[in-house]
């Protein structure tokens, strides 16, 4: 059985004042019966594992570099992260592949490096609104799966985020027979992959515009495992009730 999770991305947004927020939310939810993980900027990842070390909170980053260590200014290595006190890392979001030029295989290097350092890999799927158009979502999909999961295939430490691009801070949110579509796709190219036991361990999120008012009908979604919550995990106000709802 798949242990839901919530994953905040608290992408470029966040000073020291702001991880107050994450007392507000633990002290809202001290058992939670989910997965709870907040990725700050990497300014703030030291003191959000501080702040996260007394509650059942996970704290994660929002890229990693593929090497280890290296000539590389302005980067963050897997190993870095993990002694950071991360354990997860967001890769391959759609921020990143545009803004960064990041493709697949680029993703794919980033997820190997942060498994081998003991993190998890959310890696992030998801077309934009031309390749909805033209009906080639589940084709975008299957490639970038192909291209920026590893071939280890494990389950303990891959996690796959489907955040359609046309949905990402938009406040259009895919509809729950477009979330399903795709969430089944994924699962079946998982299995016809790595076979239906590991497939069926490895959690799916949805993000793009999750707010309180539509997280249960998203999490209601069979093989919608979770979410990956943008602008509504800034403030406990918002992602507790996301929590709630899963
Ligand atoms: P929003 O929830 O702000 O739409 O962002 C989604 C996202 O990109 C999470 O990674």
């Amino acid at each position: 059985m798949r242990r839901r999770l919530a994953a905040g991305n608290w992408k470029m947004h966040g000073a020291r004042a702001d991880l107050a927020e994450i007392d507000a939310l633990m002290a809202a939810h001290p058992h939670p019966t989910v997965d709870l993980l907040i990725c700050p900027p990497a300014t703030l990842l030291h003191a959000a594992v501080e702040r996260a070390a007394q509650h059942p909170l996970q704290i994660g980053a929002q890229d990693c570099h593929a090497a280890p260590s290296g000539a590389h200014t302005g980067d963050i290595s897997a190993p870095m992260l993990a002694d950071a006190g991360a354990s997860a890392v967001i890769l391959g979001h759609s921020e990143r592949r545009a803004d960064h030029a990041e493709t697949s295989e680029a993703v794919c290097a980033k997820a190997s490096a942060a498994q081998a350092a003991g993190l998890t890999a959310i890696i992030c799927l998801g077309e934009n609104l031309e390749e909805r158009e033209a009906q080639a979502t589940l084709d975008v999909i299957a490639e970038q799966l192909s291209a920026s999961v590893p071939d280890t295939g494990n389950a303990n430490n891959t996690v796959i985020a489907y955040e359609p691009c046309w949905a990402i801070g938009t406040g259009l949110t895919a509809r729950p027979e477009q979330i399903g579509e795709v969430h089944d796709f994924i699962r079946a190219q998982l299995a016809a992959r790595f076979g239906a036991g590991i497939a069926e361990g490895i959690r799916l999120l949805y993000g793009g515009s999750v707010k309180p008012a539509n997280a249960a009908g998203i999490f209601a979604v069979p093989n919608v495992d979770g979410a990956l919550v943008g602008g509504a995990s800034l403030r406990a106000a918002d992602f507790s009730p996301i929590i709630t709802a899963l």
